[in-house]
């Protein structure tokens, strides 16, 4: 019984022992637990942190691919333009000193002008896709937005694609409702997309081969689809299309031509009309379709200008001063228009284009812009202020084809503003008053 006592009394003093010995591990577990709270805290905070930096260096990283992407884009692209732009060189050397040779014949001598004529007119089409892609990316072409008929814009389109689509011997057929589909957008800004996808059908599309053109209407907007049995796209490649310089044949189809900024230019009009562009392929061998959507009618949107009416009455001979400093490009133009029956002085410098212009008296005045002594648009607003009321037309002639250059050279007084090389029909077109 004795024993029993100590024993509870045992008990009782080392449960009492326990308790304390637990509470001081529940109160040191609970400092541990606190400064594992603690520097879990501190951890995760430096994880978070790390997390961000981490993506702050994968995003740049991203970056410096994109940017070095868009680098070799350009280097390509560089590569290519200089390319496209030497190629028509040597055919037009080559005409010309076939046009000069002693023993050309009259035959001879018309065909190597032709050629020269058509590569003129290739290297031109480069540069014109070359300035509205510039104008696109900056936002600065504007629309000259009319009411229009969808099947005239198509005309336009096949008009200018018909000699690559011939050349390969495609079998091109054109698919346009009946009745007439009137809507507002800019005509020669449709037609010139529509013939680049028509060009590209014929591009990249064996010799033999089917194209299709199919427009149609669907409630507000114009539809008009291009399809072609060619060499089509990759699943893969297609997102890149549009892309600005992307060339996805590259290797196979460098003989074709083109700079890789049909699609991007194709894309910035049509979307600048408020609609889309959209490719789609079967994949490789399978043919390639794009389809362009419209709206069918487009509000004016503000910066729109009219064209500038050309002054159209009968033909007659003029008076005309050329201001140029290139020598050759005055004297060749100089020379074009004395064919057609015109008296014409041409100078290379601002100021003797003043004198001369005071002493022939001219009824036009075909000034560059970019000339030693004074500016063309200082030229022009002389003259003007000179003979104000005579009746004179001042044309433009420069290699800046920029909207604001056109506005700068009304503003200065011109009637007219021609994007060199000139293109002598619509020169024609111009003097015939
Ligand atoms: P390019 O001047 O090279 O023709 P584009 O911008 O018009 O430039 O076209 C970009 C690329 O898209 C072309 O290089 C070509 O690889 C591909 N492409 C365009 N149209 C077609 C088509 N109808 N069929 C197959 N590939 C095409």
């Amino acid at each position: 019984m004795t024993s029993d006592c100590d024993k509870l009394r045992r008990v009782h003093s080392s449960s009492n022992e326990d308790v304390e010995a637990l509470l001081r591990l529940l109160h040191q577990t609970e400092t541990e637990l606190a400064a594992t709270k603690v520097a879990l805290e501190h951890k995760s905070q430096e994880l978070v942190h790390a997390l961000a930096a981490q993506r702050e260096i994968e995003a740049e990283l991203h970056q410096q691919r994109d940017w070095r992407d868009a680098d070799r884009r350009k280097d390509e692209f560089l590569a290519t333009l200089a390319h496209e732009l030497r190629n028509p060189l040597a055919p037009i050397r080559q005409a010309a000193l076939i046009s000069k040779a002693p023993g050309a014949t009259d035959a001879q001598k018309r065909w190597s002008h032709d050629v020269i004529d058509r590569q003129v007119q290739h290297m031109s089409l480069l540069l014109d896709d070359l300035l509205d892609i510039s104008r696109v990316t900056r936002g600065t072409l504007a629309l000259r937005m009319q009411s229009t008929e969808l099947s005239s814009i198509i005309d336009t389109a096949v008009e200018t694609a018909r000699p690559t689509i011939d050349a390969k011997r495609h079998v091109l057929s054109v698919d346009v409702p009946s009745e007439p589909i009137q809507f507002t957008a800019d005509p020669l800004r449709v037609a010139q997309v529509l013939s680049n996808l028509l060009t590209n059908a014929a591009k990249y599309t064996d010799p033999e081969g089917q194209i299709r053109l199919i427009a149609h209407c669907d409630g507000e907007s114009v539809i008009i689809r291009v399809q072609d049995s060619g060499i089509g796209i990759s699943a893969a490649a297609l997102p890149r299309v549009f892309n600005m310089f992307s060339q996805v044949h590259s290797t196979t189809d460098r003989s074709e031509g083109g700079l890789g900024i049909g699609l991007a230019l194709a894309q910035g009009l049509i979307e600048l009309h408020g609609g889309t562009i959209e490719a789609n392929s079967g994949g490789l061998g399978c043919g390639s379709e794009f389809t362009v959507r419209l709206p069918r009618r487009t509000p004016r949107a503000p910066g729109i200008a009219p064209d500038r009416p050309a002054t159209v009455a009968n033909t007659s001979r003029h008076r005309i001063l050329i201001a140029d400093d290139n020598r050759d490009s005055a004297e060749t133009l100089a020379a074009l228009l004395r064919l057609e029956g015109h008296e014409v002085t041409s100078v290379h410098d601002g100021p003797v284009a003043l004198s001369a212009f005071n002493e022939i008296k001219p009824d036009v005045a075909l000034l560059d812009i970019g000339m030693p002594g004074l500016t063309g648009y200082e030229v022009a607003r002389k003259m003007r202020q000179s003979s104000p009321g005579a009746s004179l037309t001042l044309i433009a002639i420069t290699g800046w084809g920029q909207d604001v250059d056109k506005e700068r050279a009304y503003a200065a007084g011109f009637d007219h503003h021609l994007t060199k090389p000139v293109d002598p029909r619509r020169l024609a077109e111009l003097l015939r008053f």
